[in-house]
């Protein structure tokens, strides 16, 4: 058994129960043994791979969106750019090469990255270091200096710890990890309640059983960036797998070396993620002031970012296997049975002003 199963466990026993949400935070932010801050997740020896992971388009054609975000913006003299969540850097090293065709662009950027893990950290800065920009970290949005912001994120709020609730026949209760007879983490009902209040009218009459999920912290951070959008103007671009309707449903999961796994069975070796909520996220940012863009699907906002034509252009010239290895990469970013359709992305603005490839939308 792992170190940090047995220190859940011991805290669990001291403590009692822990909410999902205090799980999922520790899982994957313990300080020695959590998730994100011991490892490099990405890639094939890794337990997932990522948009810009599997493909330098991916990357361009999210760069070509934050010029044009940028030129909607009238070319301040001086942004920050940021991203949270950079992982190993690839986004940002392919958006820079592309915004690089763009001198003013680069000249204008402070560049700032939000990341709290110190591995990541590193593989980022050597990822970067070839980049026209040195980049600022910081643990968390709100410490980004003042100043108009051109933010991106990618696979970062699925990150973020969520809540769960069930409903009972005493209600809607919070599910939480405790131990079973046998001393084994466990799912089960809380004492904590959700009031009515917070539940959609539409589920109040849910059957027993039903989950329901907020993701406060996610909710919160979606808040600061519409706050620092109405203030100082720029937008931001939000991509995750979700939804974009509020529903009932349990979608925690846990990815072990590429597969699903119990959520409980690997603490800290198991990445743990939440899908979300696109519509309490949006809510949440225009509560902050920022203008909400239409969600447009991961296929939408890359074909529209003009994907067939880059992916045709990189492949001019090349071999018949690179150029296959070209064609299965739009598969796999646009195609609807794979992260075309399950992924969306959210727009954010200062002003209701739109900018490519979100403008076709209104
Ligand atoms: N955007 C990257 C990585 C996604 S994985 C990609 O597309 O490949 C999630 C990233 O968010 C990792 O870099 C992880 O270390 C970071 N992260 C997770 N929780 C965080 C938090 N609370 N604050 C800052 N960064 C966090």
């Amino acid at each position: 058994m792992s170190d940090l199963t047995e220190r859940i466990k011991a805290r669990i026993a001291n403590e009692g129960p822990l909410s999902v949400a205090q799980y999922m935070a520790i899982c994957l932010g313990d300080p020695e043994a959590g998730y994100y801050t011991t490892r490099d997740p990405f890639g094939r020896d890794g337990d997932f791979t990522t948009a810009p992971e599997i493909s330098q388009m991916f990357g361009e054609l999210v760069g070509a969106a934050c010029v044009s975000a940028y030129e909607a913006l009238g070319a301040p003299e001086q942004f920050n750019l940021v991203e949270l969540g950079p992982g190993r850097g690839t986004l940002m090293a392919d958006l820079l090469r592309v915004a690089r065709l763009r001198p003013e662009f680069i000249k204008a950027t402070r560049l700032n990255l939000v990341e709290t893990s110190p591995h990541l950290r590193s593989l980022q800065l050597e990822k970067l270091a070839a980049a026209p920009l040195e980049p600022a970290f910081h643990n968390a949005f709100r410490e980004v200096p003042d100043g108009p912001v051109i933010l991106i994120a990618n696979e970062f709020f699925d990150a973020l710890p969520i809540h769960q609730f069930v409903r009972t026949a005493d209600g809607w209760c919070e599910r939480v990890v405790g131990l079973d007879q046998d001393d084994n983490l466990a799912l089960g009902a809380g004492a904590a309640k959700l009031s009515d209040r917070d539940i959609p009218a539409a589920f109040k009459d849910s059957p027993e059983g039903t989950i329901f999920e907020t993701q406060p912290a996610a909710n919160a951070v979606a808040e600061e960036i519409g706050e620092r959008l109405a203030k100082s103007g720029g937008a931001a671009i939000v991509i995750d797998y979700g939804y974009r309707k509020t529903a009932p449903g349990d979608t925690l999961q846990a990815l072990f070396r590429h597969t699903h796994d119990d959520v409980l069975a690997h603490p800290g070796d198991a990445d743990l993620t939440a899908h979300v909520n696109f519509e309490a996220l949006a809510i949440a940012a225009a509560k902050g002031g920022a203008g909400v863009l239409p969600v447009l699907t991961q296929g939408e906002f890359l074909l529209r970012s003009g994907l067939l034509e880059r992916a045709g252009s990189l492949g001019a010239g090349k071999s018949h296997a690179e150029q296959e290895s070209i064609r299965d990469a739009v598969e796999r970013l646009a195609g609807p049975d794979q992260m075309g359709s399950l992924f969306k992305v959210l727009a954010l603005t200062g002003t209701k002003r739109s900018f490519h490839p979100f403008d076709s939308a209104v």
